[in-house]
């Protein structure tokens, strides 16, 4: 397949053009570096089978030639204010993403007659007040919380992706992403998994936001790309939850990366940098994805920690 994928200098759609190559597709990648960055890619320059468009998915999207799927990736996805990155910061940026960028993915994917998977996310569940989270659950998210510019174009993205499925017969996938964590994560976007690591390693302690009961669930990158290779191989419309089920609460995570980062400088607490609408707890519900996918993680949260613990070391000269 010619696979487009949104959103390929980041994080996750940088790993999701790494796979896509391996299994011998080829990679239309397209970004504007909002919260991206080029170094995320640079590997892949030189490869005849990956092309970059430098482009803002809220414009109108034109890409020369056939593709067969479009992968919509792009959108900030942390919730941090502290950071630059974080989607409080971008809040026009971050719904221009969800709603005017799902909308031309969208056309995109109707005008090549191509399949289309939405990266959607948790966050739709809101702080949910259902555990684990299964599909069926509707959430309980607050409209206008800090977190609204995020979780409301999303669940936005996901109607209009229903919509084009429903009405234009267009073979849609969506994927709700739970936590995920691993190398190519931006050191300063402010989630918990790079805070936490460049903490540890400069032996600062880590800054818990609230008293750390708050729970989540972590997927090393690596589980979640294969979930979503054979969700896009799959014949399901309707949204799957990929993520590891293992819950631990923010606190234990916390022991648990300067344990294994050998850090003696301990744990300082926040409570006023815990925003009202932050999950209390969340954990997926992967039935849907074993029965359907046949898929389920592989790695460990200790061999996870440890593989991206040496990639920000690595990107700290340590
Ligand atoms: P990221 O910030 O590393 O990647 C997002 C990429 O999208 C960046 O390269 C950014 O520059 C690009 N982008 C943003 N707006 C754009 C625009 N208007 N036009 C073109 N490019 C744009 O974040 P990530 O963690 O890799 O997240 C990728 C996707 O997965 C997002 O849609 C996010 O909502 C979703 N997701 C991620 C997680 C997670 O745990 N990482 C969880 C749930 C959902
Ligand atoms: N958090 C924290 N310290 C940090 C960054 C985040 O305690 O330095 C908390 C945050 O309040 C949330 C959890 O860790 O409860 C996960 O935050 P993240 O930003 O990674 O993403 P979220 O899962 O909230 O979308």
């Amino acid at each position: 397949m010619r696979i487009l994928i949104t959103g390929a200098a980041g994080f996750l759609g940088s790993h999701l053009c790494d796979r896509l190559l391996e299994e011998g597709h080829s990679v239309v990648g397209m970004d504007n570096f909002i919260t991206g960055s080029p170094d995320n890619i640079s590997h892949l320059a030189g490869n005849t089978h990956f092309e970059f468009y430098r482009h803002d998915v809220a414009n109108f999207i034109y890409v020369q030639g056939k593709i067969d799927a479009v992968l919509h990736f792009a959108s900030p996805a942390s919730p941090n204010p502290g950071s630059p990155y974080g989607y409080p910061n971008l809040p026009i940026q971050t719904m221009k993403a969800g709603a005017l960028g799902t909308h031309n993915s969208l056309g995109v994917a109707r005008a090549n007659s191509a399949k289309f998977l939405l990266a959607s996310t948790s966050e739709i569940y809101g702080d949910p007040e259902v555990h684990p989270q299964s599909e069926s659950y509707w959430g309980h998210a607050d409209p206008i919380g800090f977190r609204s510019v995020y979780d409301e174009a999303k669940r936005f993205a996901e109607a209009l992706t229903m919509a084009y499925h429903r009405y234009h017969g267009l073979d849609t996938r969506i994927v709700r992403i739970f936590n995920t964590y691993g190398p190519r994560m931006r050191l300063d976007d402010g989630r918990v998994v790079p805070n936490f690591l460049q903490q540890a390693i400069k032996h600062q302690p880590l800054t818990i936001y609230g008293d750390g009961s708050q729970t989540r669930s972590f997927c090393f990158v690596d589980d979640l790309v294969s979930g979503i290779y054979n969700l896009l191989l799959s014949d399901e419309h309707l949204p799957v939850n990929i993520g590891n089920p293992q819950e631990t609460s923010i606190l234990e995570f916390a022991e648990t990366i300067n344990r294994i980062a050998g850090s003696s400088a301990g744990i300082a607490f926040f409570p006023d940098k815990r925003l009202g609408d932050d999950p209390q707890r969340r954990q997926p519900d992967i039935n849907r994805a074993r029965n359907l996918l046949h898929w389920e993680p592989s790695t460990a949260l200790e061999d996870g920690i440890k593989m991206t613990l040496q990639y920000f070391k690595d990107q700290l000269g340590q």
